[in-house]
């Protein structure tokens, strides 16, 4: 019972549910969006190889040495010469220089240097390598990325600089005459990580200790971020619309399918009714109307009469000496006889006449807009159909017939009353024949 309810109250209010949890999700991914979207990555010594220089490849004087590789440690001595002084260190994560890494996806930077010595700026490269400007054997025709700080930040514990603080550096991009469009920062191949004594370099001992670099970011830009969030509305609202027609058009199809059987079991039942009314209206026996049935036709004819002034006439049949008969023949040879004559006179009227069955061997013919000629007519006709038809067991059957019309201001109580006169009458006369009441 419980789980039922549950269901329908699932079903119910699965679509406000659904909503409400669309909602809070929606809420979480707008407040929680950066740890959500966080993302990190470290490099350090294990990434790749290192290797350091300084000026005497220009025929300086300085030396340099790696002193721990695995602690990425190396120091210099820079001389006091006339050309420019430099040392630098790098980690090339590709041995090749042209496989790095695409550090698109990072907006932060976090440097952990330790220096030590009178230089007072360093600078920091991300070199990338891009077929469009680099050629692998020529290492300096990588990008290089740099930024460049005070050597007082670099005290061991971590600086962070924005990934949009890197430039592209100046001699680099004229040495190898850089059209302007490829002269911005770029970080989708980065091969190597470099540090090098900076603008402008002090004679003297100089130690470096890179423990490692650490880039953060967002696995997505927050614009991608709220256009799948919006993009997600959508669909729910789509898939919305979608179920409420499927569900609509099932509950349409199920009222419709309700109606059919409503109106089929209607018709049932108005089939049944008729049935029924018409059962009581008819006699079991002839299928000729009864009494009930007749009345009626009497009233429609006598509303015809006193409106209209339309004639109303009545003709009563008796079967002649029907006793002898069913003594003669047995009773079930007479209710045939009854049937079959019932059926020969429904054959023989007009669709207007109605024909019931007064009771015994005894009918009424009620026949409207008709005048008394007219009704004679007729039961003179019926009286030669009958004496000339073939009943069961060729039993002779005549039957007489007593015809009357509504004069004014008479009752329905006398116009049978005469027309039962008539046939009296008629019996007296010597039976099988129609006489007419004045
Ligand atoms: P008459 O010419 O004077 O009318 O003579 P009759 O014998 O027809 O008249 P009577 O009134 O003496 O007899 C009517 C008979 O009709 C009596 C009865 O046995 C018979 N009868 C009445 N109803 C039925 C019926 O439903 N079935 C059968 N088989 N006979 C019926
Ligand atoms: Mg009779
Ligand atoms: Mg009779």
């Amino acid at each position: 019972m419980a789980e039922e309810n549950q269901k329908h109250f699932l079903s119910r209010f699965g679509v406000e549910i659904a909503l409400a949890l669309f909602v809070v999700l929606t809420l979480v991914a707008i407040v929680a969006e950066r740890p959500i979207l966080q993302t990190g990555f470290t490099i350090d010594a294990r990434h790749g190889e290192v290797s350091h220089y300084n000026d005497s490849v220009d025929g300086g004087l300085s030396t340099s040495e790696i002193i721990d590789s695995d602690a990425m440690e190396w120091r210099c001595v820079l001389a006091e010469q006339a050309i420019y002084s430099f040392c630098g260190f790098e980690l090339i994560l590709d041995q090749a220089r042209t496989d790095g890494l695409d550090l698109r996806n990072y907006d932060r930077i976090r440097i952990w240097l330790d220096y030590e010595g009178p230089t007072e700026s360093i600078r920091f490269y991300l070199r990338n390598h891009d077929p469009v400007y680099s050629t692998p054997e020529l290492h300096d025709t990588t990008k290089y990325n740099q930024i460049e700080f005070d050597a007082e930040m670099a005290s061991g514990g971590p600086f962070e600089f924005s990934m949009h603080d890197f430039f592209v550096a100046n001699w680099w991009f004229q040495r190898y005459r850089i059209a302007p469009e490829l002269a911005h920062p770029q970080f989708d191949n980065i091969v190597v990580l470099e540090v090098q004594t900076g603008s402008a370099p002090q004679p003297g001992l100089h130690t470096f200790r890179m423990e490692r670099v650490e880039f953060t970011g967002q696995v997505l830009t927050s614009e991608r971020w709220y256009q799948g969030i919006v993009g997600s509305w959508l669909i729910a609202a789509l898939v919305f619309l979608g179920s409420r027609t499927v569900k609509l058009n099932r509950e349409l199809r199920r009222r419709s399918q309700r109606e059919r059987e409503l109106l089929e079991i209607n018709a049932l039942l108005d089939h049944r009714g008729q049935q029924l009314e018409q059962k009581t209206k008819t006699d079991p026996l002839t299928g000729a109307f009864n009494r009930t049935g007749i009345e009626e036709a009497l009233k429609v004819g006598l509303e015809e009469r006193r409106r209209a002034g339309k004639p109303l006439s009545i003709v009563m049949l008796d079967i002649d000496q029907f006793k002898p008969i069913n003594d003669t023949y047995g009773h079930a040879v007479g209710d045939r006889i009854l049937t079959a004559l019932s059926t020969l006179v429904q054959e023989n009227i007009r669709g207007s006449d109605l024909f019931a069955r007064w009771g015994g061997e005894e009918f009424a013919l009620v026949c409207r807009n008709t005048s008394l000629r007219d009704a004679a007519a007729i039961a003179e006709k019926l009286r030669v159909k009958i004496s000339l038809h073939h009943f069961d067991e060729d039993v002779g059957v005549t039957a007489s017939f007593g015809v009357a019309t509504l004069g004014e201001r008479e009752s329905l109580e006398q116009i049978f009353e005469r027309a039962d006169q008539a046939l009296y009458r008629a019996k007296d006369l010597g039976r099988n024949r129609v006489v007419v009441s004045d």
